[in-house]
């Protein structure tokens, strides 16, 4: 399979994830371990020509799904920090 640079808008972090659990895991990592530098951050799943699933650390956007902080991978998103 050749890497493709698929130049998907919004691709904070390059890294993509096949699922929701996945992307929300790693986060909370990056959130613990300082390479996230904000409170939250959020996953979403790219469009068509990815496929695949995002973190990044801006609410901007239709983002505004569930986030993720550093002590829990799902905080509703009627739940301010
Ligand atoms: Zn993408």
């Amino acid at each position: 399979m050749r890497a493709r640079d698929a130049k998907v808008r919004g691709c904070l972090f390059k890294s993509r994830f096949s699922d929701e659990a996945t992307a929300r895991a790693v986060a909370m990592h990056m959130l613990s371990s300082g390479i996230i530098t904000t409170k939250r951050a959020w996953v979403y799943q790219c469009g068509p020509e990815c496929r695949g699933w995002h973190i990044t650390s801006s609410s901007s956007g239709n983002y505004r799904a569930a986030s993720v902080r550093a002590d829990n991978p799902w905080v509703a998103p009627e739940f301010p920090a």
